[in-house]
């Protein structure tokens, strides 16, 4: 039971993510989970709009992966990766070989999302080393693009949203072109596109790679751009030898319609990452993919082998957690529930465009936006949501979510209609 002097320890002592201890926001207490329905401690119930950020995609309390859970428990919980291996983790890595775009075939698995942008990062640098070509130690990027929160991965995150200025001394100084214009269902002419070639005539020979969210940029506006960009990024890096690193991890297993963001635009990256819903939000674990290239570089280059290896590496309870996702996933007609989550979004979020104080509403798969002219008063609407009994939580301008795929359509009609009520 959590009491008033837990709740304001909670408030006074723990840092909850991107928040003040000294002028602390609301906090909710959550008691349990089951489906798509969040249980609060004083018995209220709340359908979950946002996958506790991209992740619970089966919804919560899911009888097979408490399952695999307890079956792997009782064999180990843990056991170091230097040296050793064990069934679920190699499991783990033959399916996201199998299943990410051809060509990906080696595997490094890390422990959060933000570690394996890091990984990515390194990856991409000791590749050019190896190549003798260690003045490419720079990365560039898109304006308003989320890649984590650890150094490298800030570095690379959009430098308004990221805070660089704050970070100016300590951050790696890095090249953003100019977030692309063109929505996801329009499409680039050549000509459009000449802003991006000069930005890789500038700046690819200090450079190691071009590292992006492909399709959808998530953390840094959840903008939806059209898949032609991606496609001439694929073909700028190949011209100008860098490596392309797709930061998959909000993006991955199934979001955007597509089992991958990257299949949109029928790109294979050199290097992907994938994180969040890997492990169908149990546990922390994610993911970096790379090319036989890439890795045969990096390991007959100087050092010899791949530079990083977390203790958590390969943890066999995330590991098998995963290995259960993943089959879920492929029993469970995602597409169509992707696809009909997506429709009855468009359905009932579009006509919201109409509203004066919105200034855009967009929807792609299972992620259904709506950017509001002025910045959200966040506390004021998660207490409106939570009083129409649904979990959203806003931030910015934007009130966005991104629903579990077995959310069905009363429950998702819920959650959009209090947004309506919100703005309306
Ligand atoms: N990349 C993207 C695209 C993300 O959305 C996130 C998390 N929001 C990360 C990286 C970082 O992942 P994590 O929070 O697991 O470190």
């Amino acid at each position: 039971m959590i009491n008033k002097e837990d709740l304001s320890f909670d408030q006074n002592r723990i840092w909850h993510p991107y928040t003040s201890l000294s002028n602390p926001l609301p906090t909710y207490p959550v008691a349990s989970a089951d489906g798509v329905r969040l249980k609060l401690a004083d018995g209220k119930e709340l359908i979950d709009g946002m996958s506790s950020w991209w992740t619970t995609i089966h919804g919560y309390n899911v009888p097979e992966l408490n399952q695999a859970a307890k079956d792997q428990l009782k064999k180990m919980a843990h056991v170091m990766f230097g040296g050793i291996t064990h069934e679920p983790a190699i499991k783990l890595c033959q399916k996201l070989v199998k299943i990410t775009p051809e060509g990906l075939e080696k595997v490094f698995l890390a422990d959060s999302g933000s570690v394996s942008v890091e990984v990515a990062m390194k990856m991409a640098i000791q590749y050019q080393h190896a190549k003798g070509q260690s003045q490419k130690s720079k990365f560039m990027t898109i304006r308003n693009g989320y890649h984590g929160d650890t150094t490298g991965a800030m570095s690379v995150c959009d430098p308004e949203g990221g805070m660089h200025h704050l970070f100016a001394e300590f951050l790696p100084k890095h090249f953003f072109v100019d977030q692309p214009q063109k929505r996801f269902e329009e499409s680039y002419e050549n000509e459009e596109l000449a802003q991006l070639e000069q930005f890789f005539r500038l700046n690819s020979d200090k450079c190691a790679a071009f590292i992006l969210e492909p399709v959808v940029q998530g953390a840094g506006g959840m903008w939806f751009y059209s898949p032609d960009y991606l496609k001439k990024i694929r073909q700028l890096c190949d011209a100008h030898d860098i490596l392309l690193i797709a930061d998959e991890i909000a993006t991955g297993f199934g979001r955007t319609g597509k089992l991958f963001a990257c299949e949109h635009a029928e790109v294979t990256p050199d290097i992907m990452c994938v994180g969040k819903a890997l492990t169908g939000g149990y546990m922390t674990l994610a993911a970096t993919l790379t090319t036989q290239h890439v890795a045969e570089t990096v390991c007959n280059g100087e050092a010899g082998v791949f530079m990083h290896g977390p203790t958590f590496m390969g943890n066999p309870l995330a590991c098998a957690i995963a290995n259960k996702s993943l089959e879920l996933l492929f029993t469970s007609n995602w597409q169509d529930k992707v696809s009909a989550i997506e429709k009855q979004l468009k359905q009932e979020l579009i006509p919201l465009a109409n509203s004066l104080s919105v200034k855009d509403v967009r929807v792609l798969g299972a992620i259904g936006v709506v950017e509001m002219k002025g910045t959200v008063d966040v506390p004021k609407a998660q207490k409106f949501f939570v009083e129409k009994g649904v979990w959203i939580r806003p931030f910015r301008n934007l009130i966005y979510i991104m629903p579990p795929y077995i959310i069905e359509k009363g429950d998702l009609h819920r959650i959009t209609t209090a947004i309506t009520n919100y703005i309306v």
